[in-house]
């Protein structure tokens, strides 16, 4: 179940791996790598984004622009590859933080976040990606993480 956001989150770009200066690593979560975080970028509609979260992982990439908290890449995955960034340890739809509007996670995040805490792990069925209903979720086959 998505979570009520105040812009038009937008597909993550297929591309984004092939385009460093667009969306430099700026970081890391746990074992993987965070690109563009705190760079401006544009929703659905060209608005700038109220957040700037970047792109989480880069075999498993997530937007976490686009992720707002739907937790079907939880249920569906075969191989546990994901859990929720703000409530450890627990995965599922349903199951994230919910953020109260004007809270501090609010601000920084709006919603919760999937985190691809085992990302070595995915083994590329393609099923998050094909299910998640903001297409925040790009896998690159061949990527080593
Ligand atoms: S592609 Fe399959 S194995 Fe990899 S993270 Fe998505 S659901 Fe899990």
């Amino acid at each position: 179940m998505v979570r009520e956001v105040d812009y038009a989150p937008k597909p993550i770009d297929p591309d984004f791996l092939s385009k460093p200066q667009e969306y430099p690593e700026t970081g890391k979560h746990h074992d993987h790598k965070i690109l563009a975080e705190g760079i401006q970028r544009e929703d659905a509609n060209g608005n700038p984004y109220p957040t700037k979260l970047g792109i989480h992982g880069t075999h498993v990439g997530v937007d976490w622009e686009t992720c707002i908290a739907d937790g079907v890449c939880m249920d569906v995955c075969p191989t546990d590859v994901y859990e929720w960034a703000f409530v450890p340890g627990v995965k599922g739809t349903g199951n994230d933080k919910v953020m109260e509007k004007g809270s501090d996670d609010w601000n920084q995040y709006r919603t919760d976040k999937t985190d691809m805490v085992r990302e070595v792990d995915c083994i590329d069925c393609m099923a998050c990606e094909v299910a998640c209903p903001t297409h925040a979720i790009k896998i690159n086959v061949g990527v080593n993480v």
